[in-house]
């Protein structure tokens, strides 16, 4: 038996709690299904986070596909704070209340994905940023994952069915393994660079046998000007201290003239140990950090019945729409029906959400994955240059 829900199971909305199946039986019997505009919305981020990173919206569009719901959303890839709606359905309850929990499933687990990989870009700078942690994850997850991971600000992803979904090449480098069958880290050098192609970086693995300094010596020796880069993923019951660790093979391979061989690291990393790293470090392998990532908790409100503003306690009725201001930062949640307006500071400020679904079809043709990365690389960089108190850590 294997125990994942097909697309169809989840559009028939039998991924759902119960309690929402027996909500449409009784609303249905005693005929009271009505109009109803729900958002979705994150009261809080996890600890310590100062923004989150919109995803899972174009997997969203799938489990609604073909129901009688109007939606509006913001873009996959936007930066959003606690209390801004992201996403607004509208339609009678009956029709669509029951998708709620695949809904938010895939909202908060893109979207918890994609802030991790966006705080680990942050912190990585320009330095290379791979994921690596699909192995702690359900498998027949890999590919929504690491396309969440790609969002956020991932360069590329290890899983070869990932990279395919994404149309990029995977990345990767070699396993202990290997190391292992050949007998010695420079014979599984050799042997590599022999059999696959060129256009495939050579990444020597020097964690196996020796001492990292002596066998990253060993590794540019051995290839030379094919070497591109060493990597680190030593284990912690050796590691001490691991930034003084890096820091040592790279001042060994420079002062032996091998200053283009970069410096790769994995192994537990997060976002505080990239801070820590940067110095000395080219590049980073992220898993479980990213793959197994804090989800948002975002949660989905009616908050207008029959066009009248209505609410649970602890949460405000009425449709919103934020406003955002590119030249100042500033962003504002404000009644919808308030429309537009300018920016104190004089700029036009941008709709958060725009029209996504037209009873339950698509209005425009959803982004490439690779605008979205753009785009969410662009909203994080704007975000802290404009609100450079909202420290990312
Ligand atoms: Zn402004």
């Amino acid at each position: 038996m294997w125990y994942v829900a097909s697309l169809d199971d989840i559009r028939a909305g039998r991924v759902t709690d119960v309690y929402f199946r027996r909500a449409v039986e009784v609303l249905r019997a005693k005929d009271a299904d009505k109009p109803v505009v729900m958002e979705v919305t994150a009261a809080s981020l996890p600890e310590g986070y100062a923004f989150g990173v919109l995803a899972g919206v174009e997997e969203m569009v799938e489990v609604l596909s073909g129901r009688a719901v109007d939606v509006w959303s913001a873009a996959e890839g936007s930066v959003f704070l606690p209390g801004e709606p992201v996403v607004r359905l509208s339609g009678r309850w009956c029709d669509f209340g029951e998708l709620e929990t695949a809904m938010l499933g895939v909202l908060c687990h893109g979207t918890g994905v994609a802030t991790k990989a966006a705080r680990c870009r942050v912190a990585a700078g320009e330095r290379s940023l791979l994921s690596f942690g699909a192995r702690r994850a359900h498998p027949a997850l890999a590919p929504s994952i690491e396309r969440s991971a790609y969002v956020g600000g991932c360069d590329g992803v290890s899983v070869v069915a990932s990279a395919e979904a994404l149309g990029i090449p995977p990345s990767g480098t070699m396993p202990h393994a290997l190391i292992l069958l050949a007998g010695s880290t420079e014979t599984a050098l050799v042997w590599f660079d022999e059999v696959i192609p060129p256009d495939v970086r050579r990444v020597a693995l020097i964690d196996t046998f020796e001492d990292e300094k002596f066998a990253a010596l060993a590794a540019a020796e051995t290839l030379g000007d094919h070497l591109f880069a060493v990597r680190l993923d030593t284990p912690g019951s050796r590691r001490g201290d691991f930034h003084a660790l890096a820091a040592e093979v790279r001042w060994e391979l420079d002062l032996r003239g091998y200053g283009h061989v970069q410096i790769v690291v994995s192994g537990g990393l997060d976002e505080a140990d990239i801070l820590r790293m940067n110095d000395v470090v080219d590049g980073y392998g992220i898993g479980t950090a990213i793959s197994d990532a804090p989800v948002v908790n975002f949660g989905m409100d009616i908050v207008e019945i029959d066009g009248q503003p209505i609410t649970k306690r602890g949460k405000k009725s009425g449709v919103k729409q934020t406003w955002v201001c590119w030249e100042c930062g500033a962003r504002e949640t404000l009644p919808d029906a308030a429309g537009p307006s300018p920016c104190p500071c004089g700029a036009d400020r941008t709709p958060f959400l725009e029209p996504l679904l037209s009873a339950g079809e698509i209005i425009s043709p959803l982004p490439s994955i690779h605008d979205l990365r753009t785009f969410c690389l662009g909203q994080v960089s704007d975000h802290l240059r404009l609100t450079p108190s909202a420290d990312f850590r």
